[in-house]
């Protein structure tokens, strides 16, 4: 049986060139495509097995990363997106044409993840950025419908891929929200 994680990395994970400047998010329309600008590189890119994240058609996986906020420009047609689910902690602006996710942000100013909004770097046009690194929430493909006992043949996939599995986020993201907890409970 042939695994699939998701189409960016299924021939093997492309290392980013270390000096990514930034590049053009674009989403999938053909006419007046979604256009979106990103300073800099990406940081925690990660394969995502969670049910909210967008995929690409037949993607087991999203592959999402994330960047400051104040590095995220909408260029173009930002008419077309619109907030997939408004009563969620991240706001997905999607593109109303083709369904595609251009960047996610969180708005309550006391969440551990406030100031960084969250982007699939596979919508890049320019190659380089940085490549995931590790695979959360990989139990939850379950409730996308992947078969219980396909699980051992994809975390072992993962691993081969050198994209640890972990049922949660990885553990500095884990150790970064219970330190930002701590912090809260002592002020
Ligand atoms: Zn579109
Ligand atoms: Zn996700």
């Amino acid at each position: 049986m042939t695994v699939h994680i998701h189409p960016s990395v299924d021939n093997g994970v492309k290392q980013g060139s270390g000096h990514f400047a930034g590049g053009t998010l674009i989403c999938k329309c053909k006419d007046k495509p979604v256009k979106v600008a990103i300073k800099g590189d990406v940081a925690h890119n990660h394969a995502c097995g969670c049910t909210k994240c967008w995929k690409p058609d037949g993607a087991t996986f999203s592959v999402v990363a994330v960047v400051p906020r104040e590095n995220v420009t909408v260029l173009e047609n930002g008419d077309k997106l619109k907030i997939v689910d408004t009563a969620a902690v991240i706001q997905r602006y999607a593109c109303t044409g083709c369904g595609t996710h251009m960047y996610g942000r969180i708005e309550n100013k006391g969440h551990p993840f406030y100031g960084l909004d969250f982007i699939h770097p596979e919508l890049f046009q320019e190659s380089g950025s940085a490549a995931p690194g590790f695979a959360a929430f990989v139990s939850s493909v379950i409730e996308s419908g992947v078969k219980p006992t396909d699980m051992a043949g994809i975390r072992s996939r993962l691993k081969e891929l050198g994209l640890e599995p972990y049922d949660c986020l990885s553990p500095p993201l884990m150790d970064a929200i219970a330190t930002h907890v701590a912090k809260a409970k002592a002020a």
